[in-house]
């Protein structure tokens, strides 16, 4: 544990390449309010990471997804802490997010080296909304094994793309794969084939793996149980990743929330919309530990993409709403 001025600091997992640290003000004996975020980026060009200060916004790699919510998490954390050194805070930094989090703020939780009563974590939705629900994302491999021989004797062998083209079939009879794009729904996509030997043989086996983005807990969801129903029909082997298909869902009526939008309300002068998003992020590690999130973030655009940018006002106006956010909720 190393100390500096008003903060003591721990890193754990030092030696890893996805380490995290903890920030605690010096005399705290608890933690209640989490402040959360991730340093890691999504890949980028060598001139994305230069940034460049342009028209009150900065542009580059990471400003909105999130080095800059993350800067203001960090800067209102300092500012609290040294005008009180026992406040019930924990500054959470893990470098793992874009990649699925498991070593972060799954480990953290976990681990109980993390905890607290509500987690603040701007790493979603647009211009201060707040994200009451992201989809729980799993994936799932669908195994057909057949018998193996030379392309030139199929008599000799039994080919599992056949027994995989049956089973398409049939979940496409069921509809499985279908959506509006409008309604909140599960979906279900079929994203690789992968199948083993060279050309000029029979597979032993081949392998569908989809991507499912769950709406509903992964036990009463209908279209996740009927392709699964479907797969053990046609005698293939399910394996369920270990990306496990936890959503992510926080109740407007939450108290943690209703304060968050009063703060919000006469900081930013805007009400925040709730806003359901389809990708996910850490809150469903906060979620499964029953920790309410507020996943928020400022105004800026262009996430993962080319001209990722974060206006600057808007940063400072969220450093203002998570100071003002956490003196109210002080005696909590
Ligand atoms: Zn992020």
């Amino acid at each position: 544990m190393t100390s500096s001025g008003a903060v003591k600091v721990e890193i754990h997992n030092l030696n890893s390449d996805q380490p995290i640290l903890l920030a605690k003000p010096k005399k705290a004996n608890e933690s209640k309010i989490i402040l959360a975020g991730h340093i890691d980026v999504v890949q980028g060009e060598a001139s994305q990471f230069s940034p460049l200060i342009k028209k009150g916004k900065i542009f580059g790699r990471g400003s909105f997804d999130m080095k800059g919510p993350l800067s203001a998490l960090i800067l209102a954390f300092v500012n609290l802490s040294k005008k009180e050194n026992n406040l019930p805070l924990t500054l959470f930094i893990s470098s793992d997010e874009e990649i699925g989090g498991w070593q972060g703020t799954n480990f953290a939780l976990r681990k109980k080296l993390l905890n607290g009563k509500v987690a603040i974590l701007p790493d979603g939705g647009e211009k201060f909304s707040i994200i009451s629900q992201q989809k729980g994302p799993l994936r799932l491999e669908i195994i057909f094994k057949g018998i193996s021989a030379h392309a030139a004797e199929p008599e000799k062998g039994t080919n599992p793309i056949i027994k995989l083209f049956s089973f398409f079939s049939d979940i496409e009879k069921a509809k499985i794969l279908e959506g509006n794009g409008r309604e909140w729904q599960t979906t279900i996509v079929p994203a690789k084939i992968i199948s083993t030997n060279s050309l000029n043989q029979i597979p032993e086996q081949v392998s569908l793996i989809f991507d499912v983005r769950l709406t509903k807990p992964k036990e009463t969801d209908k279209k996740l149980t009927l392709l699964l129903k479907l797969g053990q029909k046609h005698s293939a082997t399910i394996k369920i990743s270990k990306v496990d298909g936890l959503i992510f869902k926080v109740s407007p009526e939450n108290i943690f929330i209703k304060s968050w939008l009063r703060s919000t309300s006469q900081i930013a002068h805007k009400r925040p919309s709730f806003i359901k998003n389809a990708t996910s992020s850490d809150g469903r590690f906060f979620a499964l530990k029953k920790i309410p999130t507020i996943i928020t973030c400022p105004k800026g655009g262009n996430r993962h993409a080319d001209k990722e940018w974060v206006d600057l006002k808007s940063l400072e106006k969220f450093r203002l709403i998570v100071e003002d956010f956490i003196t109210k909720k002080m005696d909590l």
